[in-house]
């Protein structure tokens, strides 16, 4: 049976301090609740890492993400932060393939592929974002663009390695603008995936694997993408700064 799960992406946010204030905030709050996502992650930059996992320690429901890993296990990359070296400090997911590490970053399907291979090599499971931009969908792309975002980044892995993977459909037009995708389009694409994933690796595990949806998702238009068949939770970007949105979001379950 597939979990849903409520993850939020910090981004290229909060401070070292404001990052604790506000994670604090968010444990207090999603402590006690027996109702809402059955998995809490927060997604912070690097720095954040140890200290977040230290003070999720002893919470079952609450998990600790990177937003990015390099493909390398280790090395001269200057600058840049290995899957083993985020597993170390206590995190146990990673974002990848995130539409801004694509567009500003030149990150292609192939170099995800390496990267997802890496993160779960050293035991840390991909968040993996797909999507399409607005001029993909405006052509009738988005079914193409999905399947072959699928296809080059995550399909050569075997069904029990695919099994560790959340996915995260997040349409590139309502990442950061205030648009969300309605439910309908939503699950659209959602139940495209579920298919997808039935054909390549038959339906037990296409009806086990999380799929998230991230774009402009907030307190208001949470419940109803949350009750769709297909939609197992959300990646909050904006509204996972502020503690009492991105609890409610939490909760956003029936
Ligand atoms: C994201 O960055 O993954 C995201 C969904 O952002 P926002 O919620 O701000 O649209």
């Amino acid at each position: 049976m597939r979990k849903n799960i409520v993850a939020g992406n910090w981004k290229m946010n909060l401070d070292y301090n404001e990052g604790l204030s506000l994670f604090s905030e968010v444990l207090n709050m999603v402590k006690d609740e027996a109702t809402g996502a059955q998995e809490v992650v927060v997604c912070s930059p690097f720095i954040h890492l140890h200290s977040l996992a230290q003070l999720a320690k002893g919470n079952g429901r609450v998990s600790i993400g990177a937003q990015n890993a390099h493909q390398a296990e280790s090395g001269a990359y200057t600058g840049e932060v290995s899957a083993k070296q985020i597993k170390s400090v206590g995190a146990t997911y990673v974002i990848l393939g995130h539409s801004e590490r694509r567009q500003y970053f030149g990150e292609t399907n192939q170099l995800l592929a390496q990267k997802t291979d890496t993160a779960l090599a050293n035991g840390l499971k991909p968040i993996f974002c797909i999507g399409e931009t607005l001029q993909e969908r405006e052509a009738g792309q988005h079914f193409n663009i999905i399947k072959t975002q699928l296809e080059e980044g995550v399909y050569h892995l075997d069904a029990d390695k695919f099994a560790q993977l959340v996915l995260a459909y997040e349409p590139v037009w309502a990442i950061g603008t205030g648009v969300t995708a309605t439910s309908e389009q939503a699950q659209e694409i959602h139940a495209f995936i579920r298919q997808e994933l039935a054909a390549k690796y038959g339906q037990q595990v296409a009806d086990d694997t999380t799929i998230l949806y991230g774009g402009s998702c907030n307190a208001k238009n949470a419940p109803e993408l949350f009750a769709q068949p297909d939609i197992d939770g959300g990646l909050i970007g904006g509204a996972s700064l502020k503690s009492r949105d991105f609890t409610d979001i939490v909760k956003a379950f029936n």
